[in-house]
């Protein structure tokens, strides 16, 4: 069930408390469910809407019942999710390009590394050569991790001394990526938010030399965002878009968390598509997400 236990029962209880036993949606009933809703860190702009439209929908049909409700409200969810195109359903490089380079940000703690090591994974399970690049070189243990990682996973990795030029190493692995013709390159990047100028300057940069290697490179970059940390998630999310253009989304530590609501907040304002989610520690704890999947699991 994509991990959502925690999210799922938070959500459930409180929207079958809301519209226990009620025959009618009334003004108590939407206020209640705006509850469930913000209670599992949708947010109140994305909250909001959904209420609004269902208001809308019930004004239309004055008759209508709870059940219907419950059909209504998915289908709401459904629609703040239907942002960005149809993702792939598997690990799956879709246009062709060799190498497909994907560079990862987002600030520390939030399992950048982790999520490298597990995508690098599916991607060599899917039939895929890898190749790591360690640009995080502000922080010893980023690279030490990422190491742990390719050894885990069995795929190289590019790196230098720390403290070198990030964008030096990432010039290295596509270079390197190219020569050993590997298919998809995975470049982690430091996560400092110094401030926002800072930040744009550094992945610019990094970009700029990656594109000396493949002209139209990076084709994906992957923000990761703590789900556990609710709408703090949100504020990254807002930083790191107004830094650079970030392509794909992946929310981690979903599985010990209520607050996955989160992912429909960032799925409505941001526009961009939530590709995976972590739901654990392990190798095998990165998910497709299906937003499918996901708005069902909450209802069932
Ligand atoms: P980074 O600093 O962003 O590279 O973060 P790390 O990848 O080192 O992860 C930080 C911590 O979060 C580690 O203890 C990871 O095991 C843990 N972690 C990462 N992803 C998940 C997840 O999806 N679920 C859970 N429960 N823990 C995770």
């Amino acid at each position: 069930d994509q991990g959502l236990q925690k999210t799922k029962e938070g959500f459930l209880s409180k929207l079958s408390k809301a519209i226990a036993g009620k025959s009618t949606v009334d003004a108590t009933v939407l206020d209640e469910l705006e509850e469930a809703l913000i209670g599992a860190d949708v947010g109140v702009d994305t909250t909001l809407q959904i209420i609004e439209r269902i208001e809308e929908r019930v004004k239309k049909d004055k008759y209508i019942n709870t059940t219907e409700l419950n059909h209504l409200l998915k289908d709401e969810i459904q629609n703040v999710l239907k942002v960005g195109d149809e993702t792939e359903k598997h690990f799956e490089i879709l246009n062709n390009k060799k190498p497909f380079v994907i560079l990862v940000v987002g600030v520390n703690g939030v399992g950048k590394t982790t999520t490298i090591g597990k995508l690098a994974h599916n991607y060599k399970k899917a039939g895929y050569s890898v190749l790591l690049g360690a640009a995080d070189t502000f922080r010893a243990a980023a690279v030490d991790q990422l190491t742990i990682w390719s050894e885990r996973v069995g795929v190289p990795i590019v790196k230098q001394a720390m403290g070198s030029d990030p964008s030096a190493v990432a010039f290295d692995t596509v270079k390197s990526a190219v020569a050993k013709n590997i298919d998809v390159v995975i470049i982690d990047t430091a996560g400092r938010l110094h401030n926002k100028a800072h930040l744009m300057e550094e992945l610019s940069k990094i970009k700029r030399v990656i594109q000396k290697v493949i002209p139209d490179a990076p084709h994906e970059v992957m923000l990761v965002l703590d789900g556990s940390t609710g709408q703090n998630a949100l504020e990254q999310a807002k930083q790191f878009t107004a830094a650079t253009d970030v392509s794909a989304i992946t929310v981690t530590k979903l599985d010990g968390t209520a607050k996955g609501g989160v992912v429909l907040a960032i799925a409505n304002q941001f526009k961009i598509p939530v590709k995976f989610i972590g739901v654990g520690e392990k190798i095998d704890d990165l998910l497709v997400f299906d937003k499918k999947e996901f708005v069902d699991s909450l209802f069932s």
